[in-house]
């Protein structure tokens, strides 16, 4: 009998349970719970909502406790006011100050103005000149242009790429300083609609919030958990480490005065936007403006809640879901669509367990905080259990703004997880077309471009929780949403994303019914019900093998770009050959083993999930040590993406002769190559 429970099949019902005790009011509720005040990480509000969900989960029937660090988080000073000063040439000024007025159905109590996290107070004065969206081929056409920025003060759109990677684009190119703006073309989807509280498009005083660091986690413990035993960077190496140049996001209205000091040469199509000024390189036409940031940096306390549910027959093999709990303001979207997800996931997981159902393994559910300020709650955790998630987590569920909007699935994953993640789309239905499944509609509105007979998956990039797992731990992870406010506007964002206007009622423009957050819970929940519970972990190794095999292939058709001779990939291709042939071969024997034996089970079980640890290799990328996963690492371009080979792709960027850079080009191709050929040798 002992071994029948070790090798039982799922409880297919419980499928249908959970997707049936999904409660619309609850997932409501939730939403208006959470966004009833602002939730800055490092504030009171942090602790009272760790609180509320630890005792919640207990009372749901989970394990579940507070876990504290002391990190290092910015503000604005208080007191102080940041501005932006245009001293014109008649003599007279106009100041633009960084505030963000209450609209619609604000909840009032404190909202922080807006801010880049970690931006350096300090002013600054110069010339302004317009980058676009600040990426490194915007400041290649302002070269172009014969416009150096060394000196002067850039202002750029947001959108197409992370905030810090277009200070660290203006820093390394000699800017100043750098002003973020959000162009109507990037948060508007039709020409001049109404606007927010009357719908969801962005209203001129609106401003995006967030942080500008690339290094994540706490910024004072790189590595190491913020424990009271760590000992902390002192302020010189972290002022190495920080952003050297001050950076502040503005709205529309502000910007367009802004933009329309410049002179200089009116740009092309593809660098205008919609305000109602002409368009133009710079530099600004008037005597000065200045930028002057008053943020400070302060060690403040962040609370997660980890929760537990213990799986029955391998308690020590966790399956987790998470989200972050803390936002910017109200945050509505970001985080609270997931967060009332979670919730609502945690209350049904609890009520099936304490109704006698026992998971295979265990189901973890976190709730991070300052997610915003670069990952820091998720970041510390993983830091302080990395060895034992190394050996015991099967996968990590990322559940961060999960409804932004009602048009299509839009799904980041890891190659394992993609046959699975379709699987599950396809028994969970659409929530406004009842006949169809969400992975009709998905594939419908959103089908890869080279492979239109299936649903578009993403790379998993970076830019929120996953992040830590996969790229730091090979914690193969997911991160599923749905977006899109129509078709006619594809942007995955919402417009409201990190404006005080991400309000109960903004929410509810979207989903009015809650129907996309009901359709969410029953996706996740029931990932993690098939993670979780079912004998062998339905993670598919041919897929990985089959994607590893195009990188490499594409590789080689790049390579005549290159000096002859320059790039010896032999090794590459018959460590990739060897992983395939590897796959095959497993798939085909975990077809045949005895399921009715424990121990062959959880062998194979333990190959499936040693197959991502592969790929991390500790020394980390080239010249990037804090990311160890040589396929999934965030690109070091755009952080919010993915590459082929990020590793490969910093190193040949620009790479031209230089051959002490041709030196570490061979050493990573021969990691990459230690990494497949490990894979292959873990599933033989
Ligand atoms: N999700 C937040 C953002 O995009 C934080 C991401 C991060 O720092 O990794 O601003
Ligand atoms: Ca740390
Ligand atoms: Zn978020
Ligand atoms: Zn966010």
């Amino acid at each position: 009998a002992t071994w029948d429970r070790l090798t039982r099949e799922p409880d297919i019902q419980i499928r249908d349970k959970l997707k049936d005790n999904i409660d619309v009011e609850n997932l409501r509720q939730q939403l208006r719970e959470f966004t009833k005040s602002s939730r800055l990480a490092g504030t009171p509000r942090q602790k009272e909502t760790a609180e509320y969900v630890s005792n919640l989960w207990k009372e749901y029937g989970l394990e579940s406790e507070v876990v504290t660090y002391n990190v290092l988080l910015s503000y604005p000073e208080q007191g102080e006011n940041t501005t932006i000063t245009v001293f014109y040439n008649d003599g007279s000024q106009h100041i633009i100050y960084a505030e963000e007025p209450p609209l619609g159905d604000d909840p009032g109590g404190f909202a922080v103005r807006p801010f880049n996290a970690y931006s350096p107070a300090r002013k600054v004065q110069g010339k302004l000149v317009y980058a676009n969206y600040a990426r490194d081929s915007d400041f290649e056409k302002l070269v172009e242009q014969n416009i150096d920025v060394t000196g002067s003060i850039v202002i750029a759109r947001y959108s197409k790429g992370f905030r810090g990677n277009k200070l660290k684009q203006a820093q390394d190119r000699g800017a100043l300083g750098i002003i973020l703006y959000s162009d109507p073309a990037d948060y508007i989807g039709i020409p001049d609609p109404p606007v927010y509280p009357d719908t969801w498009w962005l209203p001129g005083p609106g401003v995006q919030r967030g942080n500008v660091v690339t290094v994540k986690g706490d910024q004072t413990t790189p590595g190491l958990p913020s424990t009271w035993y760590a000992h902390r960077l002192n302020d010189s190496q972290l002022r190495d480490s920080l952003p050297k140049i001050p950076c502040q996001p503005i709205s529309y209205n502000d910007a367009r005065i802004l933009l329309s000091t410049l002179g200089g040469n009116v740009v092309p199509a593809e660098w205008k936007g919609a305000l109602n000024t002409t368009y133009r390189f710079g530099p600004s036409q008037v005597r000065r403006i200045t930028l002057d940031v008053r943020n400070v940096n302060e060690l403040r306390e962040i609370h997660n809640v980890i929760g537990r549910i213990p799986g029955s027959v391998e308690p020590d093999r966790q399956v987790l879901l998470g989200n972050h709990r803390d936002a910017w303001v109200y945050g509505a979207y970001d985080p609270t669509s997931g967060t009332t997800v979670l919730m609502e996931l945690a209350r049904i997981f609890g009520k099936l367990y304490r109704e006698g159902w026992k998971p295979r393994r265990s189901i973890v559910f976190c709730s991070w905080d300052a997610e915003e300020y670069g990952l820091v709650g998720s970041y510390e955790w993983v830091e302080e259990n990395l060895k034992k998630l190394t050996s015991q987590a099967v996968s990590y569920l990322n559940i961060d703004s999960a409804i932004t909007g009602n048009y299509t699935l839009d799904v980041r994953t890891v190659p394992l997880l993609r046959n699975l993640i379709y699987d599950t789309a396809k028994v969970v239905p659409d929530p406004f077309q009842p006949t169809k499944t969400l992975f009709d509609t998905w594939l419908e509105r959103n089908p890869e471009t080279t492979e239109p007979t299936r649903p578009r998956v993403e790379k998993i990039g970076a830019g929120s929780d996953h992040s830590p797992f996969i790229a730091g731990a090979g914690v193969p992870a997911t991160y599923p949403r749905m977006y899109g406010t129509g078709a006619n506007y594809t942007s995955r964002g919402t417009p409201l994303y990190h404006t005080r206007y991400e309000t109960f009622q903004a929410y509810t423009m979207v989903d009015p019914d809650f129907t996309v957050a009901k359709t969410m819970a029953a996706f996740v929940g029931e990932l993690a019900r098939s993670l979780g519970d079912s004998v062998i972990i339905p993670m598919d190794v041919e897929v990985y093998a089959k994607e590893v095999r195009d990188s490499v292939s594409h590789l080689s058709e790049i390579r005549s770009r290159f000096p002859t001779g320059a790039m010896w990939l032999d090794g590459l291709q018959s460590a990739s050959k060897n992983f395939s042939k590897a796959a095959m071969e497993f798939h085909t024997s975990l077809k045949k083993i005895d399921r009715k034996n424990p121990i062959l089970v959880r062998m194979m079980n333990d190959k499936i999930m040693s197959v991502e640890r592969a790929f991390i290799y500790a020394e980390g990328l080239p010249d990037r040590p804090r990311y160890k996963h040589v396929l999934h690492s965030p690109s070091g371009m755009n952080y919010y993406g993915g590459s082929d080979f990020p590793g490969l792709e910093d190193l040949l960027y620009k790479i031209g002769t230089n051959t002490g850079r041709w030196d570490q080009v061979k050493q990573h191709i021969s990691v990459l190559t230690y990494c497949i050929q490990t894979a292959a040798s873990i599933l033989q």
